[in-house]
């Protein structure tokens, strides 16, 4: 069967890290997420996190071809053999040129592009309000609560806040996004895979209209 892959797009606080989760657990696949993989090099402190960290920290985009070749050594991995759910890639034109072409080496292609749409007005109080798990799981103070504060439900570990969801940094990362990746809107829509969701339901809701999106491509 020839891979499967979709790409989750739309604003910093939009919900594709939350619906990315649960969109490739109900469909098998593997949620590959751009930022969650920056940031555990930051963790580990290897050389390409030492050189992501100077561009997150300023809400700036990592240079494309480090990216690029970051995606393709994780999409090349045996796990990804039925394809990917891509959250935070591609970002720029750039990026969804060698998206395409890495792809097609792999056998597959962009079968769907959720594009979560929410206001600018809402991001900011999302993001202030996010609560990471080291595990990755996204929580938000008011709108998806732990079930003890700041304590992950399902490994107990501590729940933070990220250095980059800071407001000031926060207003620079929307218009990084409405200048470099909002372009990929009309990108996907002239390749007839882009399907608009109204980001602004509940998380349960949203899933579900992306779920049926993807059932009718
Ligand atoms: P992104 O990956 O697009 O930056 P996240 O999935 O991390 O977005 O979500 C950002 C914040 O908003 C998180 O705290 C998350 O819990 C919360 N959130 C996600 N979806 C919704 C929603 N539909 N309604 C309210 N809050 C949401
Ligand atoms: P969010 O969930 O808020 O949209 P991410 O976790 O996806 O944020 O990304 C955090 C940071 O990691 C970005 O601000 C950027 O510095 C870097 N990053 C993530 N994905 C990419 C990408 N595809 N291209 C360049 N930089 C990226």
């Amino acid at each position: 069967m020839a891979p499967m892959y979709i790409v989750m797009l739309g604003p910093p606080g939009a919900g594709k890290g939350t619906q990315a989760k649960k969109i490739a657990q109900n469909l098998d696949l593997v949620h590959v997420s751009t930022g969650d993989l920056f940031r555990e090099n930051l963790k580990n402190e290897t050389d390409l996190g030492k050189l992501a960290q100077q561009y997150m920290n300023k809400g700036e985009l990592v240079p494309d071809d480090v990216t690029v070749r970051m995606v393709e050594e994780r999409l090349s991995r045996p796990d990804c053999e039925l394809g990917a759910v891509l959250d935070g890639f591609p970002r720029t034109p750039e990026q969804a040129e060698a998206l395409g072409d890495l792809l097609e080496k792999l056998g597959g292609e962009v079968k769907v592009v959720p594009y979560i749409k929410v206001p600018d007005e809402d991001l900011v109080e999302r993001l202030s309000g996010r609560w990471m798990s080291p595990s990755g799981r996204v929580y938000h103070e008011k709108f998806n609560p732990p079930k003890v504060k700041w304590i992950d439900d399902v490994d107990g570990s501590e729940l933070y806040q990220r250095e980059d969801d800071k407001p000031e940094t926060v207003r620079h990362r929307i218009e990084v996004y409405n200048q470099q990746t909002a372009p990929l809107i009309d990108y996907y829509r002239s390749q007839e895979v882009l399907v608009e969701i109204d980001g602004t339901k509940p998380i349960e809701e949203v899933t579900d209209d992306i779920m049926k999106a993807i059932e009718e491509a």
